[in-house]
């Protein structure tokens, strides 16, 4: 079977975990964690980055920042991962659901003014499979309606919009470092704080509401509950893992990037027959290879082509059930202007994600040869 995902190991996280142990250091904010949020910072330049443990938990953290309070909206696309929405949800917000671009997946920017109410307080843009949304536009936005802009940047590490680091251009940024994404902790994530004025209250809000961190600075001298909070911190183990995989990311990246335009490539001529779409990729993106993605021409040709797939031993996936229409998403959001959600509606229909990880060689060409076949009509390949 080739599997969709398969976790890279790079060789070092095991070395580091035991330097960890060496140094009895097992609870968080030790060297790696340093470490870790030091690479982040040179690489995204943001202000100040917060190794969390997963991305989910910096969407939390986010959603204390923004003060959001029952009744608050949050504008966010509907074609999203659960916890895009569910961190604002956890306290009181409304997620007020607009539709994507056909063409990146991505919110539709021309579509966010006419969603702001007097109840509006961020905005959430999600760069779906590693490629930015249009970020300047979203920017001009929130300045205009002085509203917060989170950046679920999720799958977005290493990718750039304009040459800045996606989680590094909104008010705040979150990224993750689960398993199924391209830098890996098993479960892990990041907040991003480039809004000087959120950074010791992130911190606060990190340490179980209490001003810990300024007392290991010497800042004050003692630590107290000061606000409300969480344990949002990892502890050392994972950091360590993780310091491994930041050594190796231009590398995991570069790997990724052959992959994806292999397929690109191959998949060129079942476009231009027009069975099948390719991603796309704006001028002012340059993308970490994420995901590839086709989008077929109907649920009907997604169904037989995964089956297809399967029969010749390989996993492909969809996703999102989009959220407006989830039975928590009809609960607790809303679309806004009542029904507008067609590109959400039909894409998330139509897209087929193809194993794409670093140690898939030839069987990338098992892969395509399965595809290529299935829309030519001829026989099974022979694996
Ligand atoms: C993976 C993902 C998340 C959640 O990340 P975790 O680290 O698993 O919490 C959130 N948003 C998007 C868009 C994702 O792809």
């Amino acid at each position: 079977m080739i599997p969709f995902n398969k976790p890279y190991i790079c060789g070092k996280e095991l070395w580091n975990i035991a330097q960890a142990h060496t140094l009895g250091q097992m609870a968080g904010d030790g060297n790696f964690t340093k470490q870790c949020n030091e690479w982040l910072e040179q690489r995204t330049g943001c202000h100040k980055a917060l190794l969390t443990h997963s991305c989910t938990a910096a969407l939390e953290m986010a959603a204390i920042l923004a003060d959001i309070k029952p009744g608050d909206e949050v504008i966010m696309p509907s074609y999203t991962f659960v916890s895009t929405a569910n961190a604002f949800v956890l306290r009181g917000g409304v997620p007020v659901f607009v539709d994507i671009r056909p063409d990146t997946l991505n919110i539709d920017e021309t579509l966010i003014e006419a969603a702001i109410t007097s109840r509006t307080k961020a905005i959430v843009p999600v760069h779906y499979a590693g490629v930015a949304c249009e970020m300047d536009t979203i920017m001009d936005i929130a300045r205009c309606h002085d509203l917060l802009v989170i950046e679920d940047a999720a799958q977005g590490v290493m990718s750039t919009y304009k040459g800045k680091a996606l989680g590094a251009i909104g008010h705040l940024g979150t990224l993750s470092f689960h398993e199924t994404k391209n830098i890996i902790s098993g479960e892990g994530g990041a907040l991003l704080i480039n809004d000087p004025r959120l950074a010791e209250r992130a911190e606060i809000i990190r340490e179980k509401g209490t001003n810990r961190s300024s007392f290991f600075r010497g800042q004050v001298d003692k630590y107290t509950w000061v606000d409300i909070g969480s344990s949002y911190l990892p502890g050392e183990i994972i950091a360590a893992f993780l310091c491994a995989q930041m050594e190796e990311a231009d590398n995991i990246t570069e790997q990724r990037l052959a992959l994806w335009s292999h397929y690109h490539e191959a998949l060129a001529p079942l476009e231009s027959a027009g069975r099948l779409r390719r991603p796309v990729i704006p001028e002012t993106c340059r993308h970490n290879a994420h995901m590839y993605y086709i989008l077929l021409d109907s649920l009907e040709t997604r169904t037989a082509l995964m089956a297809k797939l399967k029969k010749q031993g390989v996993n492909s996936v969809f996703h999102y059930v989009p959220l407006h229409s989830s039975p928590a998403g009809l609960k607790y959001g809303r679309v806004h202007g009542g029904g507008g959600m067609t590109h959400t509606e039909n894409l998330s229909d139509r897209l087929l994600r193809l194993p794409l990880y670093v140690g898939l060689s030839e069987e990338i060409d098992i892969i395509l040869a399965v595809c290529i076949n299935y829309f030519m009509g001829k026989r099974d390949v022979n694996i």
